[in-house]
């Protein structure tokens, strides 16, 4: 049996930060991809923005690796060239919204965000008069990043300490011990098996189901997950803004939101539609509950303007059968096999915070 030194499952944004992190602390590593190419699930499907830590509660890991992969992304992008843009936010109250948007900036003033400035009607009419909303809050370290430029650029680094990426490449079963683990794997017709003494598990909507295939793992520390689709439709025509536009948040995501890409195109998404296995069409009948979420903040959208564009789906985590709203890093000190780190429920603003998150598993398993 061939042995290494750490295997990543998983070579998304989160795989690949963690991958870059321990080769850049002299680690031998070695990054299983299921799929022909990095970030073809999650990671390139969703709304690239690079969130300024509003949202979470103070002090939960969603909150500090948000805020800090916030601060870590900027500075990448900067230094590796990555094509970014501190476009900036509004978040925007309707009717009756007032109150829940000074919860909001609260919130996330208690969490540590920082660059937040109440917005009142009548400047929003000045400064976006397209938009109706009775008051909004400004979030100067909102922006965009082009997802698959980062990705490209911790693949490289990654490679350049060492790591060893290889695409194509499942895990289909894994037999635990404290400090050994070893895994079999599937490349095209070959199977053959690996013995490692470090599993990082970021294999994203397939991190939970990993889990039910490793033999040794504790029950009790089983999740479950249910997956929470997000739909998207692009805005045929001009973007009527160059910054990001979001209403208040809903039950299980931000809202339908108005994102601007790098190339300046705007697309609104992501809703929530429930399903029982990931996949990403987009339902041409959802336009019309897309056009009522729309006019509520754009009164004059256009009749026919948007179209179907595409979908990601969120993981949504259970742990002892209830809902787990937080990221979830599982170490040996939940699941007691030393070695092994799970990265679960790695929803928004796992984009953002990847940087964050990879830090804290290499100071884990340093
Ligand atoms: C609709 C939507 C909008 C979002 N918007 C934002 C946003 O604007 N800003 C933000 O910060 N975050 C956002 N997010 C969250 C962000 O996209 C994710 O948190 C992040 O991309 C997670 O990356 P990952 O590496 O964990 O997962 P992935 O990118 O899915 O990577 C996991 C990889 O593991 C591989 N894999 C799975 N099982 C196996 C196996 N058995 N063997 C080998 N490989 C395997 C998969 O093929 C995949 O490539 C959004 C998410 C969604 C769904």
């Amino acid at each position: 049996m061939e042995r290494v030194g750490t295997v990543v499952v998983g070579a998304g944004v989160v795989g690949l930060a963690v991958a870059r992190a321990l080769a850049q602390a002299g680690d031998p590593v070695v990054v299983l991809e299921n799929e022909a190419h990095f970030g073809e699930h999650l990671s390139s499907r969703n709304s690239e923005v690079i969130h300024a830590g509003l949202y979470y509660p103070p002090g939960s890991l969603k909150a500090e690796s948000c805020l800090r992969g916030n601060a870590l992304l900027y500075d990448y992008c900067a230094a590796r060239g990555i094509d970014h843009r501190r476009c900036g936010k509004l978040i925007v109250a309707g009717a009756n919204q007032s109150d829940a948007l000074q919860r909001l900036h609260d919130n996330a003033r208690a969490a540590g965000a920082a660059g937040l400035t109440p917005i009142s009607g009548r400047q929003l009419a000045r400064e976006e008069p397209w938009l109706r909303g009775t008051a909004a809050l400004h979030s100067a370290h909102s922006g965009i990043v082009d997802s698959h430029g980062l990705m490209a650029a911790l693949a490289r680094d990654a490679e350049d300490h060492g790591a060893l990426l290889c695409p194509r490449h499942r895990v289909t079963h894994i037999d635990c011990a404290p400090g050994r683990f070893d895994l079999r794997v599937e490349a095209g017709d070959e199977r053959f098996a690996l013995r490692t003494d470090r599993l990082i598990n970021a294999a994203g909507l397939g991190a939970v189901p990993l889990i039910e295939r490793m033999h040794g793992f504790p029950d009790a520390q089983r999740p479950t997950q249910r997956f929470a689709k997000g739909n998207y439709f692009r805005l045929a025509g001009p973007s009527p803004t160059d910054r990001l536009i979001y209403p208040l948040p809903e039950a299980h995501g931000l809202g339908v939101h108005l994102t601007v890409d790098l190339a300046g195109q705007a697309r609104f998404g992501p809703d929530v539609e429930w399903v029982e296995h990931p996949d990403y069409r987009v339902d041409d009948t959802r336009r019309a509950a897309f056009e009522i979420a729309v006019r509520r903040y754009w009164p004059a959208l256009p009749a026919g303007a948007l179209h179907p564009d595409y979908a990601g789906v969120r993981p949504k985590l259970m742990l002892h059968g209830q809902p787990h709203p937080d990221f979830l890093i599982q170490d040996h000190r939940s699941h007691g096999l030393d070695g092994l780190t799970n990265l679960l429920g790695i929803e928004s603003p796992g984009l953002t915070a990847a940087l964050a998150l990879a830090e804290r598993v290499a100071r884990l398993s340093g």
